[in-house]
């Protein structure tokens, strides 16, 4: 069973992110993701998106040449062309279309089972996003 420091669930950019900074600290880790890099940036979002936030509140490491600090909004195409590029300068080392059926706890080591094969873990940090679940409001709330 291979054996990180740290198992990073999810390669979206919180997970990429993380990767930068371990990566800076000389921190072992692996990024342990069901679908692709940028998965629900290259796949979830529909052809005419635009960024709610301007880029000058993308504030991703080593991006300050790809991602001009400006009050413009970016298109679907231009944030996944910047995203891909910081993917690049990560270089992250990441399990792709891996599922995780279970992560357990003993003796303050984490065991993850994958259909890829089992991993032990220090830490364990899920990345998985917060947006991507419909929420239905619940009928007395509705108006
Ligand atoms: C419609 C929409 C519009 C948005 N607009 C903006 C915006 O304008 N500005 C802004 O800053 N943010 C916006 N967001 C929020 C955006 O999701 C976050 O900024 C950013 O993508 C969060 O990055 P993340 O890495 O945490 O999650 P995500 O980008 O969602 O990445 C999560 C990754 O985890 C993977 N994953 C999920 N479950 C598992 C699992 N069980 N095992 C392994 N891997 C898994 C997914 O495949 C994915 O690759 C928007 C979100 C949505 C849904």
């Amino acid at each position: 069973m291979k054996h990180f420091s740290v198992v990073i669930v999810g390669a979206g950019p919180s997970g990429l992110c993380l990767s930068y900074h371990l990566k800076e600290k000389g921190i072992d880790h692996i990024i342990i993701e069901k679908k692709e890099i940028l998965h629900t940036w290259k796949n979830e979002r529909w052809d005419s998106f635009d960024l709610v936030t301007p880029n000058w509140m993308t504030l991703l490491p080593e991006t300050e040449k790809i991602i001009p600090k400006n009050n413009e909004f970016m298109s679907k195409n231009q944030i996944v062309n910047s995203l891909e590029k910081f993917a690049k300068e990560v270089n992250p080392n990441v399990l792709e279309h891996t599922v995780i059926s279970n992560i357990s706890l003993e003796d303050e080591l984490y065991y993850i089972k994958t259909d890829k094969g089992n991993f032990t873990a220090n830490n364990v940090i899920i990345s998985v996003g917060l947006f991507n679940n419909k929420k239905i409001p619940l009928p007395e709330f509705d108006t």
